[in-house]
């Protein structure tokens, strides 16, 4: 089928096109600054869609798109898998905007474009909490009174569902079994990060909770730190939205370094930058403590799995974290974890007590497997 996969933002539509027959990627953009027309933008999604199918028209050459599949951040506690998309199941994601008040109202508009444009068109909504509905209620329960979850819907959710249920797959295959038989410790690390245990093919916990800012340092973010320091700060004068920005665009490696990106501070500290070689150190550090308690979660890991862009591409970082892993008894090879490559392959020794395994995500292609599944359904 050929599948177009939809990440619709506030400002921006990412598209890619996907033959889901021959796994090939036929087309790939992004149309920014929706809403600035004054700038070239297109005033709206409607307008935006517009230029992606003019893109995409060219590249197709007669062939027509079967579904739309669309990323959506939100699935709340309903979704546990990817839908068809109706009137009631587009409603019902716009009702959990208040838990993702920047994408789902952004992932509407996608659905409501397409509407518009092609009344017919099957869609099919991914969710990025979904896999994570396994979670056990001791894992998605954060200790505060009941009235916070049964009024608000406060609780661990977890992110990155889409990315992590795609690598189990393929780390579970690499490995000789099925998905259901996969036990370990998944860790997507690209510019948001979080870290999954997964125990019998299932999300049983996960780093990021009632949003993406919980967990591991990331490229802005905090990850984890005393709610306090919030009180504390408003205390202060910060108010909401000054605390929004500090914990989720100024702090992680932006915060300890001046820059959000893994690759210059690996450079930097490379160059013997202390403050690249001490957020290095933290983060490390953090994400090594994460992996030793999913250790204990899934009762004993069977692999351990690097993806995302800095989990795919960098051995210094991978390096540093599974040197820290010496009481779990795991060993780096280090040629294979220094080499260069696009295929999921094992960089741990034989002497390792379980693999380290590098598995690349390719969440469009996850989204388009399942969106081709659901209109066969
Ligand atoms: P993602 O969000 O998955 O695209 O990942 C983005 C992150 O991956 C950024 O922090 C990049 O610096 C990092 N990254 C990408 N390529 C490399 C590389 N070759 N070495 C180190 N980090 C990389």
């Amino acid at each position: 089928m050929i599948i177009l996969v939809i990440n619709s933002g506030s400002s921006s539509l990412k598209y890619q096109v996907r033959d889901t027959g021959s796994g090939e990627r036929l087309a790939d953009g992004t149309v920014e600054r929706i809403g600035d027309s004054t700038h070239g933008g297109p005033a709206d999604h409607q307008e935006a869609l517009k230029r992606v199918t003019a893109d995409v028209e060219v590249v197709l050459r007669g062939k027509t798109i079967d579904a739309v599949g669309h990323r959506v951040v939100h699935g709340g506690e309903r979704f546990s898998e990817p839908v068809l998309v109706d009137n009631e199941i587009t409603r019902a994601i716009e009702r959990l905007s208040p838990l993702a008040p920047l994408h789902n109202p952004a992932n509407v508009q996608g659905i409501r474009a397409i509407t518009a444009r092609w009344p017919h068109m099957p869609q099919v909504a991914v969710f990025d909490t979904a896999f994570h509905r396994t979670l056990p209620e001791h894992a998605w329960r954060y200790a505060v009174p009941d009235e916070l979850y049964t009024k608000f819907g406060i609780r661990r959710y977890g992110f990155h569902g889409t990315s992590i249920g795609f690598v189990t797959h393929h780390a579970a295959a690499l490995l000789g079994m099925p998905a259901a038989g996969f036990t370990g410790i998944v860790a997507h690390l690209g510019n948001g990060a979080s870290i999954t245990a997964v125990r019998s093919g299932e999300s049983i916990d996960t780093s990021m909770g009632f949003t993406p800012l919980e967990g591991l340092v990331m490229g802005t973010r905090s990850g984890d730190i005393d709610p306090s320091i919030l009180l504390f700060l408003s205390r202060e004068g910060y108010s909401a939205a000054d605390l929004d920005h500090l914990l989720n665009r100024e702090a992680g490696l932006k915060g300890l370094t001046g820059h959000n990106d893994m690759r210059s501070a690996v450079d930097s500290a490379a160059a013997g930058d202390e403050r690249a070689e001490l957020a290095l150190h933290i983060a490390s550090y953090r994400l090594a403590k994460y992996i030793g308690g999913y250790h204990v979660a899934v009762g004993g890991a069977q692999a351990l799995v690097f993806t995302a862009g800095i989990g795919e591409n960098s051995w210094q970082f991978r390096e540093r974290v599974v040197n820290r892993l010496g009481a779990l008894d795991l060993h780096l090879d280090d040629a294979e974890n220094r080499k260069k490559s696009s295929a999921p392959r094992q960089i741990s020794t034989e002497e390792s007590a379980f693999p380290v395994l590098v598995v690349p995500t390719d969440e469009e292609a996850a989204i388009a497997e399942a969106t081709a599944a659901v209109v066969a359904r």
